[in-house]
């Protein structure tokens, strides 16, 4: 039978088990009684023939042996098929035997005999008037190793096969009864301990079916498999939701971005086409039109980078490299740009120092951190860029005499298309995602990007990458 739920498994599980062991109890309960029962009857059986036996012995003839009738009846209870005896001479007729039962009824069987003959005590069960069970013993005296007498005692068994019989009803209707009331337990407690399986389901049913992602499981016990299943289904429901969240964002972010400069490109173009131009206005627009879709396109190209690296697609080319050349070579590039805006870069120190790293990124993100340092510091102030080996990293580090970022402001500089100053950023060319892709770039090599700065006083970036060294 294919149970499909987990509870009717336990509880068909549980019950089969336990039928098991009740059955196997029963047998084994059923019959040590019974052989004890048995034993106990043919040891009674022993001592009662030997008593017979010794009075016998002393004097013996064809009439009850004198006495020994009141003997027997204060001994075994007068006038019942509880206990009576027979005696035998050594050729098996009868001498004396008690009132209480017909001889005929059972006599003297060959095989006992034959033990007697041997000097053995024989044990015998015999039906009288077919449905009264008696137990024999026959026991022989034998005087110089010849069979001078036999006693035989028996006893009646009904009184052991009705105890024998009533403790097997008693188990054949217990042990049902005792299996139906542990199923219905088992169910009960299964139903029980499955409850908060019930209730996952159910949430992860609700959100499958499109209902909100902030429903939680309510978590009772901590300490159990099932707590800790609930915790970490509510852990993973806040991880989904975030992320479900920051996808919102991104994609309400981007389109954004890109609505704008799509604007501005259709406005300026609907504007100039409205009426004849000379062919200077058409220039410009041309102009604008390119620096509109320079933008776009590098705000494409940063997303792409970012979509990649989430999936954790960026597939970095790293080799041994001095990182000491490519800082100055970046710095030199950067120079251009500062001295138009009459800034300085001062190269403080720097340390050779070999990682292993990829050449593209880390110009990609050592000019990102410059340009920053550039676009938001005022002409006549300057950058200072160092680089020193720390043993396990290399610390490059890039300081400006800039406009500073706030407080509060600066936990979320590496969010994506965060900026402080939209208007300001926007200006300068930014999209608020170069220094996200600066994190990823840090991250993916094991390093690690911070940042510190003051409002009005400057800024200052520190990157950590592993030396090679470090890595091995
Ligand atoms: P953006 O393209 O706008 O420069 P970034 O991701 O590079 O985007 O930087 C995010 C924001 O962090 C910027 O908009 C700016 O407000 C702030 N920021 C970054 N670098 C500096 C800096 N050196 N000085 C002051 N503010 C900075």
């Amino acid at each position: 039978m294919a149970f499909k739920s987990i509870r009717s498994r336990l509880t068909a599980w549980y019950v089969t088990l336990l039928g098991i062991i009740l059955i196997l109890f029963s047998v084994f309960l059923n019959y040590s009684l019974s052989k004890r029962l048995y034993e106990s009857v043919d040891n009674s059986l022993t001592v009662s023939a030997t008593v017979v036996a010794t009075s016998a012995v002393m004097n013996f003839n064809r009439s009850p042996l004198s006495g020994i009738d009141q003997f027997f009846e204060q001994f075994m209870g007068a006038g019942n098929l509880n206990k009576f005896y027979r005696i035998y001479d050594g050729s098996g007729n009868v001498g004396s035997r008690s009132k209480n039962i017909d001889a005929s009824k059972f006599p003297l069987s060959q095989a006992a005999y034959t033990d007697a003959l041997k000097g053995l005590n024989s044990y015998e069960t015999f039906l009288v008037d077919g449905k009264h069970p008696i137990r024999v013993i026959t026991m022989p005296i034998l005087r110089e190793k010849k069979l001078v007498n036999l006693v035989q005692v028996g006893t009646s068994l009904e009184a052991v096969q009705e105890t024998l019989r009533n403790l097997r009803i008693f188990l054949f209707t217990s042990v049902p009864l005792v299996l139906v009331l542990a199923a219905l337990f088992a169910r009960f407690m299964a139903r029980r301990a499955l409850k908060p399986i019930s209730r996952i389901i159910q949430t992860a049913r609700d959100i499958g079916q499109g209902q909100e992602l902030n429903q939680r499981i309510p978590v009772l016990k901590v300490q159990d498999e099932l707590g800790q299943l609930a915790l970490t289904f509510n852990e993973m429901m806040d991880r989904l939701e975030n992320s479900f969240a920051q996808m919102r964002q991104f994609s309400s972010d981007a389109s954004h971005e890109l609505r704008t400069p799509l604007t501005v490109l259709k406005g300026q173009n609907e504007l100039v086409l409205s009426k004849p131009r000379d062919p200077k206005e058409y220039q410009e627009v041309i102009a604008s039109n390119l620096e509109e879709i320079n933008y776009m396109s590098k705000v494409l190209e940063d997303l792409f980078i970012l979509s990649k690296s989430d999936e954790n697609q960026i597939h970095l080319n790293c080799k041994p490299m001095e990182l000491r050349d490519l800082v100055e070579e970046v710095c030199k590039h950067a120079e251009v740009l500062a001295s138009d805006k009459n800034i300085r870069i001062i190269i403080a120190f720097l340390e050779s120092v070999k990682i292993n790293g990829d050449e593209v990124r880390l110009r990609q993100m050592v000019w990102n951190i410059l340009d920053n340092g550039i676009k938001y510091t005022q002409p006549g102030g300057e950058l200072k860029v160092s680089l020193q080996d720390e043993g396990e990293f290399a610390l490059l580090s890039i300081q400006d005499t800039g406009i500073g970022i706030s407080e509060k402001a600066l936990p979320s500089i590496f969010d994506r298309f965060y900026r402080v100053d939209k208007a300001r950023s926007r200006d300068e060319g930014g999209s608020g995602l170069g220094l996200s892709i600066c994190k990823h770039i840090a991250e993916a090599h094991k390093g690690k990007i911070e940042v510190e700065s003051k409002l009005d006083v400057g800024t200052r970036f520190k990157i950590r990458i592993p030396t090679l060294s470090a890595v091995g």
